[in-house]
């Protein structure tokens, strides 16, 4: 397996840190819970639900954390403005990020730590603690502790950034004029009257912790000082990630992440998706135009992670049309199953299932090539299906292959139709009518089917049923 390394800025061979394990760590960075999370985020949640599952499929056994980001200058804003407490504000938005990534159906972490949790904020204070002890670090004169990038010769490795060229981030305080350097970044920041009581003592004063710490102490906390994988949206890289690398490195001295993939951004109108930009979406918009979480899902997966993506509603229709077509091709594949060979005799031919598919996945997850040949791999067997030449064990081959690599992309229809009892019974009724061209009791059967809620069809593969007004 291999993938693109952020960090090396090349495609490497995956090799885990204790490979006779078997199992691989892996941290996700999370939501910042200050309002509802949009697609162009669940777009990087999605691609590292891609990343765990085709790991898994590689037998695997992955550790993952996902944090959950509830105290930081937009998060404290938002609850003042609807003067609600920090945990009562940020709860809410939680609640939907759950929800949303249930109905996008992406994996749970096994664990999603929030930065307030005393657990967290504990060993933030004692990383920081260590940090200035270094020499790394120093509070200034606003009482906020920074991290001194210039003692920290790696700095700007990951980003590939020139140290002289950094601009200030955004995500610090104003006051840079406290700071040594423009690119020093708070690990602790001191606590004001706009955070109300939003704060933690600390050796430094009453304060709360920067965004970046928060991340390498959770991760260090439940991973350990040096994990496999570390994985998050191309905004990340600078400052967060190279903040963590400096903030985890410079207290352990060993190496914090052996391989780090982002993904590339979602866009709209060749723009970043952002909150700032306004231009987004939410799931739940997606949801009221009548679309699927499933529908959904496949758009945001089907391009490979490295190649921006722009989001657009002709890119949803093709999606169904897509998922449309696959789930046409295991209908009637499972048609041929349910009525095995000897109702209907065919040219035994050999399924040609090729293990192309989890090799594209395995080449930095190209899931782009690995759809290719799945659609390949629908026309041909839709080919033999046309010319009644797909036995029942071939079909059952590709229904297994299918349930292998649908692990990986989870894209089976929201609902499996369950056909009652009754009408299974006057379906078959009304099979026999036919055999024996009694066509008034067929249609009196039609109607008596019709009557329960569905609609029977007679295709040259037999009679289909579907709910009545499904399309
Ligand atoms: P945030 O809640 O801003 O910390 O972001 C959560 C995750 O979403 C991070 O991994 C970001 O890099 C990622 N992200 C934010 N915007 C986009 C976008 N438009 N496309 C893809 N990923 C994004
Ligand atoms: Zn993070």
């Amino acid at each position: 397996m291999r993938f693109f390394n952020t960090f090396s800025r090349n495609i490497e061979e995956f090799e885990p840190r204790v490979p006779a394990a078997g199992t691989v760590s892996m941290y996700t960075c999370g939501p910042t819970v200050y309002s509802r999370a949009h697609i162009g985020n669940f777009r990087a949640y999605i691609f590292e639900d891609l990343l765990q599952r085709h790991l898994e499929l590689r037998r695997y056994k992955v550790h993952r954390v996902t944090n959950i980001t509830d105290v930081d200058d937009k998060t404290i804003r938002g609850a003042r403005e609807a003067k609600v407490p920090l945990a009562k504000f940020t709860e809410q938005f939680k609640e939907a990020f759950f929800e949303d990534a249930d109905k996008l159906r992406i994996k749970r972490a096994d664990e999603f730590p929030a930065a307030t949790d005393r657990r967290y904020i504990d060993r933030m204070i004692d990383m920081i603690g260590e940090l200035i002890a270094r020499g790394l670090a120093y509070q200034a004169d606003d009482k906020s502790v920074y991290f001194r990038i210039k003692k920290f010769p790696d700095y700007g490795r990951l980003a590939h950034f020139d140290l002289t060229q950094l601009q200030s981030t955004g995500r610090v305080k104003h006051d840079e004029y406290d700071k040594e350097h423009i690119g020093d970044f708070a690990l602790w920041k001191a606590w004001d009257a706009e955070d109300g009581d939003v704060k933690w003592d600390s050796p430094w004063g009453p304060g709360r912790p920067g965004w970046h710490i928060e991340c390498s102490a959770m991760s260090m906390t439940l991973l350990g000082d040096q994990i496999d994988i570390h994985c998050g949206g191309v905004d990340n890289i600078f400052p967060h990630h190279e903040a963590e690398i400096a903030q985890s490195e410079g207290v352990t001295g060993k190496k914090f992440v052996r391989y780090w993939l982002h993904c590339a951004h979602l866009l709209v109108d060749g723009q970043k998706m952002a909150k700032s930009l306004g231009n987004f979406y939410t799931v739940p918009d997606v949801l009221a135009k009548g679309y699927t979480g499933r529908e959904l899902r496949y758009a945001l997966l089907r391009v490979h992670y490295r190649v921006p993506l722009n989001f657009t509603w002709e890119g949803m229709n093709e999606s169904r049309e897509s998922l449309g077509r696959i789930d046409e091709w295991l209908g009637r594949l499972r048609e041929i199953v349910k009525r095995g060979n000897a109702q209907r005799p065919t040219p035994n031919v050999q399924s040609s299932i090729q293990p192309d598919f989890e090799s594209a996945l395995d080449d930095d997850l190209n899931i782009s090539a690995a759809l290719g040949f799945l659609f390949e791999s629908i026309r041909e067997t839709n080919r033999a299906m046309d010319e009644n030449k797909l036995d029942s064990a071939s079909a059952t081959a590709w229904l297994d292959w299918w349930n292998r690599i649908n692990t990986v992309l989870d894209l089976e229809p929201e609902t499996q139709v369950v056909v009652p009892q009754e009408v299974t019974q006057l379906t078959e009724e009304r099979e026999k009518a036919r055999c024996e061209k009694n066509w008034k009791r067929s249609d009196e059967l039609r109607d008596r089917i019709s009557a329960l809620g569905w609609e029977v069809r007679d295709t040259k593969d037999g009679q289909k049923l579907t709910p009545r007004g499904a399309s």
